[in-house]
């Protein structure tokens, strides 16, 4: 089943429940605390706090979400991209427990024809909170799910707050199980990758306060309404469903990798290493197509550093994968062509997008080829001399003379098994810092600021002057 055809289901499934089908907010959401939407309530928010009263009871939307902290896992495990797409449905003081999880069971194993997804009751599990027995009867008079099979957790795994006073509640997950070849028995108390988690329904019940930390707080007593928020990863569901490996491997994604393998003349699925970089290049590809979508350009800071390190990992593991010529170009088409079907704006904005990412890539070309000799001598030497650790004045030339960030050191230092020594390189940056400080007192007045312009170097390399040979 296609992945267009899930979200089309789903969407369905809940508008004929009665619930209103909300569009994708963009990633970029007026919200401090977050660097992208990341996850589906978070447009919702206000209704959920009592901030603003929802024009709907009930509502369900497809959110494209953003997820920095999984940047390490993208590849190594089944099922983390840092770009993915969150199925909600959500209640605003209407249906309660109950109905979320019939709502859910009913989709998950309904029958395709009966427009289900299908699943095999026998191979679902679920999580609840150990104090929640109302969630674990429910799941047995709706579901017929035995007791083996409802698994309790602790507040760690399954209570959800927004770390502030406010609302918070128990959560339930829905877990499918992928088969003995996977993992040992046990369910998702044993094995998270036998036992793929599709799916968290979020009881919201309380109000809390006093919170230190995710396990920490205090009840202060009911809602004076309930609320119902639900994720389900789009793409767990579209590999299970397309029997693939993982979330790389679905038809959103998988034609990069075949384009990244055609390009490098490298095999998918003949290498572990190799396997991570085609899965980071199409994963990373498809983010930064979504991220400049959604206006982030790329930067030395925050979001834009973000979207940057994004397009940097891509470009370089293409190299890692001995390809040496501009890969954006070849890649981020293929991309586009997968997802312009559930995001038509992608293409009409297409020119605009893809000459952010390929100026990027041609300055990172330019940082590599200057700085990649350089850090090739520093890491031989170091080994040679039986040593481990590039040093920090090594790591801050790199960075000072030919614009490696440290994070780029680091990496390649790790391919070569080497460390870096942070600390040295951190003091000789603060050292730096003092210096240009004072030196800007000392010619305050004479001498205008000019970091921007080695901020603006730094991102895109020089310029080369064209007014020779162009008019415009
Ligand atoms: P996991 O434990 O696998 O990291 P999670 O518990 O962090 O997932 P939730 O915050 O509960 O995830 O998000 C709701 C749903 O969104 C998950 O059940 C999963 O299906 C999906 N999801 C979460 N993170 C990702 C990701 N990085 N890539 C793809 N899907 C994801
Ligand atoms: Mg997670
Ligand atoms: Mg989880
Ligand atoms: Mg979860």
């Amino acid at each position: 089943m296609e992945t267009a055809e899930i979200r089309r289901r789903f969407l369905s499934h809940f508008e004929n429940a009665g619930h209103t089908v909300v569009p994708s907010a963009p990633l970029l959401f007026d919200d401090p605390n977050l660097l992208f939407v990341n996850a589906g309530m978070v447009p919702f928010k206000p209704y959920f706090l009592g901030q603003e009263t929802p024009p709907f009871d009930r509502a369900t939307s497809v959110q494209k979400c953003v997820r920095t902290l999984d940047i390490e896992e993208v590849g190594k495990t089944t099922r983390h991209g840092t770009f993915f797409q969150m199925n909600g449905n959500f209640s605003f003081g209407d249906y309660f427990k109950e109905g979320a999880i019939t709502h859910a069971w009913e989709l998950i194993t309904n029958s395709v024809d009966d427009g289900g997804l299908g699943f095999d009751p026998d191979k679902i599990w679920v999580t609840v909170l150990h104090t929640d027995t109302e969630s674990r009867e429910l799941w047995k008079k709706v579901a017929g799910l035995p007791d083996e099979r409802i698994q309790n957790r602790g507040l760690l795994d399954n209570y959800w707050h927004m770390g502030v006073e406010g609302p918070g509640g128990p959560c339930s997950e829905i877990y499918v199980d992928r088969g003995p070849q996977y993992g040992p028995d046990g369910g998702p108390e044993a094995d998270e990758d036998r036992f793929l988690e599709i799916w968290n329904l979020v009881f919201m019940q309380e109000e809390i306060t006093n919170v230190t930390a995710k396990d920490q707080f205090d009840v202060v007593g009911p809602l004076p309404q309930q609320n119902i928020d639900t994720g389900m990863g789009l793409e767990r569901v579209a590999y299970l469903l397309q029997g693939k490996e993982n979330m790389y491997e679905i038809d959103e994604v998988y034609p990069v990798i075949a384009k990244a393998s055609e390009l490098s003349g490298r095999a998918y699925g003949a290498d572990h290493e190799d396997d991570v970089r085609f899965r980071v290049i199409a994963d990373h590809v498809r983010s930064s197509l979504m991220l400049i979508g959604d206006g982030v350009t790329p930067g030395n800071e925050s979001r834009g550093y973000v979207l940057r390190r994004l397009l940097r990992r891509a470009v370089r593991s293409m190299r890692l994968l001995g390809y040496d010529d501009p890969a954006l170009p070849e890649l981020l088409p293929v991309s586009l062509e997968r997802m312009k079907a559930s995001y038509p704006e992608l293409e009409t904005d297409f020119a605009r997008i893809s000459q952010i990412a390929y100026a990027e890539e041609e300055a990172f070309r330019q940082t590599l080829g200057k700085g990649t000799q350089i850090f090739d001598v520093a890491a031989g030497e170091t080994k040679k001399s039986g040593g481990t650790v590039l040093s920090g004045d090594q790591a801050f030339a790199l960075h000072d003379t030919y614009g490696f960030p440290i994070d780029l050191t680091l990496e390649m230092a790790q391919e070569q098994g080497l460390s870096v020594d942070q600390e040295g390189f951190r003091a000789l940056m603060s050292e730096q810092r003092a210096r240009a400080k004072a030196d800007a007192k000392a010619k305050k007045g004479v001498h205008a600021d000019t970091t921007i312009y080695r901020q603006t170097i730094d991102a895109f390399g020089p310029t080369d002057w064209l007014a020779y040979t162009n008019l415009i």
